[in-house]
């Protein structure tokens, strides 16, 4: 009888447990876990010419390249409407047949796409251009769209109106690019371009969580990639990797120039990058693969690349 009375506390003490346990479970999970750049993808960018062909992909994959980023160099990505389909058609599917993905897109830079333009006309005929290029996301299906901040030179007397038209067209075009299911990239730049800082890319975030940013860590004049790493943080969601020497940027492949790889690793882990690693940089895709591979190795016994 006594054993039936304590059935009740018993039950009480049985859902408390659980939903400790339910709590603590919850807790964990939102401490960013570090990631392993062993589960990182490589891959790299590519800019596909008019003669384009699909052995460019192949290629690409018999390398272990499983993702790439498109530069849109070729006329036909701007051509009239059926055409452009056509032609985005046959990129997307030489890619898928081939087993790569198409993780992001380079959106063109210049006086024509300059976003941080001061006069409101021309800013918003620079977003409608825009707009009419995002058509091409419904066929690529990228995960990201690399933007940049403005063209350049910038007078410094300019800056802050540039950076406040800057961050009203980011606002307008991060809206634009998710109802394609593609997040909007703001990529950090060097010399006098907007975004040549971790202080001025996080002003430009502010009040807009749908921006992610782009770390390409050969533009990085005012600090070292490390250093922009951990301020920047989680927002960071992709990459252009290539080595330089603090002066310009270069475009070298790693271990030419003045980059401390093992640094820059270790400052993405510990913000939970999860990849991919993206390359950035002329070479043929098996060095580029064998690159990565070298300096994983390196980055494990942590001697320098
Ligand atoms: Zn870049």
């Amino acid at each position: 009888m006594r054993s039936h009375k304590n059935i009740p506390s018993l039950i009480v003490l049985a859902a408390v447990f659980i939903l400790v346990f339910f709590h603590a479970c919850k807790t964990t999970d939102q401490v960013p876990e570090p990631s392993s750049i062993e589960q990182w993808i490589l891959g790299t960018s590519a800019s596909i010419r008019e003669d384009f062909s699909p052995d460019v992909f192949i290629q690409l994959k018999n390398a272990g390249i499983d993702y790439v980023e498109l530069g849109l160099r070729a006329p036909k990505f701007y051509a009239d409407s059926s055409e452009r389909e056509e032609f985005c058609r046959q990129v997307k599917e030489a890619a898928s047949e081939a087993g790569v993905r198409i993780w992001s897109i380079h959106i063109p830079y210049g006086k024509q796409w300059d976003i941080s333009d001061p006069f409101d006309t021309v800013r918003q005929d620079v977003i409608k251009r825009h707009q009419k290029l995002f058509e091409i996301f419904e066929i690529l299906q990228p995960k990201k769209a690399i933007i940049h901040p403005s063209y350049e030179p910038n007078l410094p007397e300019e800056r802050e109106a540039r950076m406040e038209a800057c961050r009203k067209s980011l606002t307008v075009l991060a809206a634009e690019t998710k109802a394609y299911g593609v997040d909007l990239v703001i990529e950090c730049l060097p010399r006098t371009c907007l975004g040549n800082s971790s202080k001025e890319i996080l002003w430009l975030l502010e009040g807009n969580e749908n921006l992610g940013v782009c770390c390409d860590v050969n533009h990085l004049l005012k600090e070292t990639p490390q250093e922009f790493i951990h301020k920047v943080g989680k927002r960071i969601t992709t990459l252009h990797i290539s080595d330089y020497d603090g002066i310009d940027e270069r475009h070298w492949p790693p271990g030419k120039g003045i980059i401390e790889w093992n640094l820059v690793l270790e400052s993405l882990i510990s913000t939970g990058y999860s990849g991919p690693f993206l390359l950035e940089y002329n070479d043929s895709p098996e060095n580029k693969a064998a690159m990565w591979k070298d300096m994983k190795s390196k980055f494990i016994q942590r001697s320098p690349l």
